[in-house]
């Protein structure tokens, strides 16, 4: 058994305060592999107070001696890619090619351009005849999810820290060991000691202590909307930062002068971290004309998706995260049933065979309507929900129709008819014919998917405030 027990405080790593263990569980075997800590108010005192106490001597240090331990970060995240991807693949459940591929790779694209992006920011210039500074906002706290681990906290560590901020991270307590691994890279790169911080613990705990203190500035958020409405209001009394990256509900608009293989896609899209991402295409629109071509082949890409353990080679999708998330996919299965959509490929139960390990069957729901609770909730497993539309303005009727905003895609060879899609969806990016956005683009929502704004500039603004100075 993994003992990861230790917090990563003030440059050290420390004992709980009080013992209190909490067993990961590999979702691929429900066996426990690990052991961390939830930590206690007195843990989450002390990191934040190592926080506060480095933060002077950190945010004046010049931009390059900041970089140059972040640099030698990404040097250390790069030398122990297999420490890293195996921690993920253990802790959450990504099949090895991709926790090796886009898990792993999504945090070393977000490091290194944090440290570009810190190099050509102006930190300092010219309004008018006043000047403008953009400085650290101070002590912040990371919350991050577990469905792309390291995805979400480079995207906070880095720039936090390349503006001068100082950080407590605190993942997700159901994949907590890459950030352990994460911390241990930290401590290998050499900052200076309180600059990060790292506690385990839940959202009651931890998570709850970080977003009332007094003493952290900022909460930088990732995950579900509940959460992120909690956290808001626990942050008020102390009028702190909150910067939100939530949920979604993606439509994907098809329409029949789509490539051939845009259905295929969608439908991969849809399942791929075995639909446990938060801009997942979750619903597919289709044109009317071309809609019961598109339902076979969404049927026959389901029945080709294999599903598999985590450990095993191979291009498949692993389990879903844990039971109580197994358990929450499942129902919503049922509910779509019970609600009158038909159910073409999967549905409720394991992949035949399959007994042990949270598997989910590739799931299609066709003739859903967007009043249907698979149409509104964010279920976060491979479960695709199809609707027909019959003309541009109800598809973006249809697509707009809910309470989230983070990513829409259209599937079009009329790059007008694109154009004026990319106005009119109601989301924080639009992904036109399967086309990924480039690493210097924000990464953030509208609605109740948040109101953060991640990676590059974009994301070294959020942990600054902008100071206005006259006559100097
Ligand atoms: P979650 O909200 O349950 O937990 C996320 C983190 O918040 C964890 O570290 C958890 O311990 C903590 N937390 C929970 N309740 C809290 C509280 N009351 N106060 C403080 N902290 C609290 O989410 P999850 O299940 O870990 O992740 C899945 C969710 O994350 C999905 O909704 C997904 O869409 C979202 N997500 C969003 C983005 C994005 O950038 N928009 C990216 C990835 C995931």
């Amino acid at each position: 058994m993994i003992d990861k027990r230790k917090f990563y405080i003030n440059g050290a790593w420390v004992a709980p305060t009080a013992a209190n263990d909490l067993p990961v569980i590999d979702p691929s075997t429900e066996q426990e592999v690990a052991v961390v800590s939830l930590g206690s108010q007195a843990d989450t005192d002390a990191a934040v107070a190592a926080a506060k106490a480095a933060f002077p001597a950190w945010s004046a240090l010049s931009l390059e001696e900041r970089l140059a331990p972040l640099e030698r970060l990404i040097a250390a995240y790069k030398a122990g890619k297999d420490k890293m991807s195996a921690a993920m693949t253990m802790e959450m459940g990504a099949p090895k090619q991709l926790s090796e591929g886009s898990q792993f790779g999504a945090g070393l694209w977000h490091m290194k351009e944090a440290v570009r992006a810190a190099r050509a920011f102006a930190f300092e210039h010219e309004s008018g005849d006043d000047l403008i500074y953009h400085e650290p906002i101070g002590v912040c706290a990371l919350i991050t999810p577990w469905n792309w681990p390291m995805n979400q906290v480079t995207l906070k560590v880095m720039p936090a820290l390349a503006v001068g901020c100082t950080v407590v991270l605190k993942p997700s307590e159901i994949a907590p060991l890459s950030s352990v691994v994460f911390a241990e890279m930290i401590d290998e790169a050499g900052f200076p000691p309180g600059v990060f911080n790292m506690v385990n613990g839940d959202g009651v705990g931890v998570g709850t202590q970080l977003s009332v203190h007094p003493d952290v500035d900022m909460v930088s958020f990732t995950g579900s909307t509940r959460a992120g409405s909690l956290i808001t209001k626990n942050a008020a009394d102390s009028i702190k930062r909150v910067s939100l990256e939530l949920g979604g509900k993606g439509a994907n608009l098809v329409f029949a002068d789509a490539d051939e293989k845009a259905v295929v896609r969608g439908v991969r899209h849809c399942f791929q971290n075995t639909g446990q991402s938060c801009n997942a295409p979750t619903r597919m629109l289709v044109e009317a004309s071309i809609y019961d071509q598109a339902v076979e082949t969404a049927i026959a890409t389901a029945e080709q998706t294999s599903v598999g353990p985590a450990s095993e080679d191979g291009r498949h999708i692993g389990p879903v995260v844990s039971e109580v998330h197994w358990n929450k996919i499942q129902g919503l299965i049922q509910d779509g049933i019970d609600e009158g959509a038909r159910l073409v490929a999967g549905g409720t139960g394991k992949p035949d065979g399959m007994n042990a390990g949270y598997f989910v069957k590739p799931t299609i729901f066709a003739d859903v309507t967007n009043d249907m609770k698979i149409a509104r909730e964010e279920i976060f497993g491979p479960v695709l929900a199809m609707i027909p539309f019959k003309d541009e303005a109800e598809a973006v009727a249809i697509a707009n129709d809910t309470a989230y905003g983070l990513t829409n895609y259209v599937q079009t060879q009329d790059p007008e008819r694109a154009k004026r899609l990319s106005r009119q969806l109601r989301s924080g990016m639009v992904q036109v014919n399967g086309t990924g956005l480039g690493e210097r683009t924000p990464f953030g929502g509208y609605k109740q998917s948040g109101n953060g704004r991640e990676g590059s500039t974009w994301g070294l603004e959020e942990f600054m405030e902008v100071k206005a100075v006259s006559g100097v």
